[in-house]
């Protein structure tokens, strides 16, 4: 619990400051279609520039292939980043090479520069440890100190994430800092009632924290195309919902655990099925017991919940202390199925004390449907980064920092 502050760097005027946002923003044609990452990098930033230190930004952006690639260019976010933060920003057109380097030596006291992609070079993201430390090394060649505040990498082992931060004084960022008293108010004394919200695609994927939650939380509530694995492991036929047969079993084993422990799973009564996977599909809603008694019978989907497990989950949101939400409810991105997660997202905005939400899609979902960041206690900027957190797993990006 130890994570060393900005502070402790020392004074930090006319110092090379090396600073490893998450500007992994999602763009479309070149403009940024949600500047959330880049707006919580600001308060870092300024701090930084207030002290008069030199400040250069790295990050990554999608998923390049080792080498440079003009869609992945950081040089739009580097101009929205100079609007927020009003003032100019430099930009280099690489990361480590010549025009860096010279665009780093002219850099003054207070001014902002940001590197090109970190993930256009190999060695960010290389499995090979010496590969990565090698790639460390040159960054580190711009740096007296290093501020980590990238949240959402921090679940990797990545050379600007893990290896950079031990080659020089380094710290974590003012973001960093506040997704982590968030996640301890989850973890350590949450105020009750306490639920927790999943939903999303996957189950497996959450398998981790569903164990980990279990003995800490009062409820946990079940939508999203999870739901129908829970379903099937109670007994319902699921139709041609998605379903992971193979874990039918462990969500027994859950189901049996919670009922030991006291805590509610709370699963769906009625869900929205339909025809096909599309916006003008038709559809039905259905009880949970009946779902291939539809019309569209063993083929019918399971794209949403229904109007009476919306209520009922929002009633049990509202009367909880603290929530955590991860996983929207039904298939949001068509409008006919997003229902279920306009009123859970309405609900959690309503609560009264600490209310989460976390997961990439999960945060997309509130903003698409037209909520404000602050009308929630708290939106992560980073999905599986909070989930490994809440899962109790040990995050190299937070160790190489202090904390334990
Ligand atoms: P997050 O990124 O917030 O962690 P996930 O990635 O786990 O969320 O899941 C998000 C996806 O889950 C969305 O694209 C949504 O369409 C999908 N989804 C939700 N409910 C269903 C369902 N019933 N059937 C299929 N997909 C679903
Ligand atoms: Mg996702």
């Amino acid at each position: 619990m130890t994570l060393r502050t900005i502070d402790s760097l020392g004074p930090l005027a006319g110092k090379r400051v090396v600073v490893r946002c998450d500007l992994n923003v999602p763009l479309r044609d070149g403009v940024i279609t949600d500047d959330g990452r880049v707006r919580a990098s600001v308060p870092t930033l300024t701090t930084l520039v207030a002290q008069g230190a030199r400040v250069i930004v790295v990050s990554h952006l999608g998923r390049p292939d080792g080498a440079p690639d003009a869609k992945y260019s950081l040089a739009p976010v580097a101009a929205r980043l100079g609007e927020l933060l009003d003032r100019s920003v430099g930009f280099a057109a690489d990361t480590v090479g010549s025009d860096a380097a010279a665009k780093v030596a002219a850099l003054g006291d207070g001014e902002v520069l940001v590197l090109e992609n970190l993930r256009f070079n190999a060695g960010e993201t290389s499995k090979n440890e010496a590969e990565r430390t090698a790639f460390a090394g040159e960054l580190a060649e711009f740096a007296d100190a290093v501020v980590s505040d990238g949240f959402g990498v921090v679940h990797r082992k990545q050379a600007s994430v893990y290896e950079l931060e031990q080659l020089r004084p380094s710290a974590a960022g003012l973001l960093i800092a506040a997704e982590l008293d968030v996640l301890d108010r989850l973890t350590e004394n949450p105020e009750r009632p306490y639920a927790v919200v999943l939903g999303g695609s996957k189950v497996s994927d959450k398998l981790g924290v569903i164990a980990h939650l279990l003995p800490r939380v009062d409820a946990l509530l079940i939508g999203g195309g999870m739901l129908f694995t829970f379903l099937a492991a109670t007994g319902h036929k699921v139709g041609s919902s998605l379903l992971e047969s193979d874990q039918i079993e462990t969500v027994q084993g859950y189901l049996t655990e919670a009922a030991e422990r006291g805590v509610d799973i709370v699963l769906p009564t009625d869900v929205v099925v339909a025809a096909s996977f599309s916006a003008d599909a038709d559809h039905v809603v259905a009880a949970a017991d009946s779902i291939e008694a539809t019309p569209f019978g063993a083929s019918g989907l399971g794209l949403d919940i229904g109007p009476e497990t919306a209520t009922a989950f929002a009633d049990r949101i509202r009367g909880s202390k603290t929530v955590f939400w991860n996983g929207p409810m039904g298939v949001f991105e068509l409008a006919p199925f997003a229902a279920g997660t306009r009123v859970v997202a309405e609900a959690l905005t309503e609560v009264d004390g600490l209310s989460v939400v976390g997961g990439g899609d999960s945060a997309a979902a509130v903003r698409q449907l037209g909520f404000e960041d602050d009308q929630f206690g708290h939106i992560s900027t980073g999905g599986g980064a909070s989930l490994e957190f809440l899962e109790g797993k040990k995050l190299p990006g937070l160790e190489v920092l202090g904390w334990q």
